[in-house]
């Protein structure tokens, strides 16, 4: 069963049935999924939702697919981390981390490729399509292999070498092109509509795909206690994964399913790196309009220059009183290492992105230390090696000598 009522156009509010679209023909508005809310306030409930499968699916009933036979590895239902170590160093009180470095393929990009990719079977398509800043990729060869679909999947040919390896294993077709992400995302926008018999997860099915996002406000909510947030900070790249954060939790309240918090809603804040930063520096320069840019980062899963959901990124950040923080390379290493040192976690430079951010605007008193904080942490340390391999070392390479060990460690260690 779905609550599924068709697509709508986020500008004119014309609706479309449920296809393959993506742009309202009236006025180019990207489309997005409408359910009937109604049916979903009188069936969907707390009990209803924990009886469910221990994955992202145990949402179903919020997302555009049913929930018997999926296309799933079994993503969500990550840990939501207390990170007191990491709060201390900052000077917050209460914060969480979400670690989505946890999902089958290592990033968050496994929930929007699911539901793309039941959406998509159910549609009748054979051939899985995307363009990829590298996790998209990874994610899309295998849920294709798992869906026995084919796949067709398009990335930059600057890409960390983790990232080519664990999406070329899959057995789909890997095409690196010479170009940055937005390059092949143009190739890829041409290509869709010459070949409509692909389902390109992030063209012709994105409404369904970003949905998939949801589930991160969803999980959230009832990891804490079916209780939100007060302030949470995410990663933007095209800004989908931010926009559809604030409206799951949205949806949570519309639903009853969560007391509505003190001040009215989740403050959301986004982060960017310096090298690839047009939301942040449109939020600085206090303007409506995102000015592209060419990406220079090592933050490359993050390396989006003309993000397709900026402008509703900034209005989201806007509207719920966060901010956005760009930071510098060396910040997103520092980033990396503060979070591995004081919670275990090894995040990807997108990780080091989000945590260098969170470190800003703890220090800029824009997170505050009375507000409960939770950190989206949304990709693998394992596949972006490159960024950190200059930097760490061996505390020591010594003979096998009790000896060696007392003079490579010295006293403070042994003691
Ligand atoms: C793609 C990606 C993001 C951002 O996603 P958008 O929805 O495009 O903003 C964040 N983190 C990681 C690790 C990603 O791969
Ligand atoms: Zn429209």
């Amino acid at each position: 069963m779905s609550f599924v009522q068709g697509l709508a156009c986020r500008e004119c509010a014309r609706t479309y049935p449920a296809v393959a679209a993506h742009a309202c023909e009236h006025c180019f508005g990207p489309l997005e999924v409408a359910y009937d809310r109604q049916a979903q306030r009188r069936q969907v409930s707390r009990e209803r939702i924990e009886s469910g499968p221990h994955d992202m699916f145990r949402y179903a009933d919020l997302l555009p697919v049913g929930a018997d036979a999926p296309v799933s590895l079994g993503t969500g239902m990550t840990p939501l981390v207390r990170a007191d170590r990491l709060a201390a160093e900052l000077g917050l009180g209460e914060l969480w981390i979400k670690d989505d470095t946890r999902n089958p393929t290592g990033s968050f990009k496994d929930r929007v490729v699911s539901v793309a990719l039941t959406k998509a079977r159910e549609l009748g398509f054979k051939v899985a399509a995307c363009a990829s800043t590298g996790n998209l990729a990874n994610s899309v060869a295998a849920h294709a292999a798992r869906a026995g679909m084919r796949s067709v999947v398009f990335i930059p040919n600057d890409l960390e070498a983790a990232k080519v390896l664990t999406t070329a294993v899959f057995g789909g077709h890997l095409v690196a092109v010479e170009g940055n992400y937005d390059d092949v995302n143009r190739l890829c926008a041409e290509l869709a509509s010459e070949r409509p018999e692909w389902a390109f997860v992030n063209v012709n099915v994105r409404p369904y795909y970003s949905e998939g996002s949801k589930t991160l406000a969803f999980e959230v909510a009832e990891q804490l206690g079916w209780r939100l947030p007060d302030h949470v900070v995410v990663p933007i790249a095209s800004g989908s994964q931010l926009t559809k954060i604030d409206k799951g939790f949205r949806e949570l309240v519309e639903l009853g399913l969560v007391d509505e918090p003190a001040p009215g809603s989740v403050r959301v804040s986004g982060a960017q790196a310096e090298g690839c930063s047009p939301v942040a520096t449109a939020f600085q320069d206090g303007t409506d309009f995102v000015k592209p840019v060419r990406p220079s980062t090592i933050a490359k899963s993050l390396a989006i220059g003309n993000p397709a959901d900026g402008w509703y990124a900034l209005e989201v950040v806007r509207r719920t009183g966060g901010a956005i923080g760009a930071v510098s390379d060396d910040e997103v290493i520092d980033g990396i290492r503060l979070l591995a040192r004081t919670e275990g976690i090894f995040a990807e430079t997108a990780g080091g992105v989000t945590i260098a951010t969170l470190a800003r605007l703890a220090g800029s008193g824009v997170v505050r230390n009375d507000e409960r904080v939770v950190c989206y942490v949304t990709g693998n340390g394992l596949k972006t090696v490159e960024a950190l391999q200059e930097r760490i070392r061996p505390t020591a390479t010594i003979e096998p000598t009790l000896a060696a060990v007392s003079a490579a460690l010295g006293e403070e260690v042994l003691s």
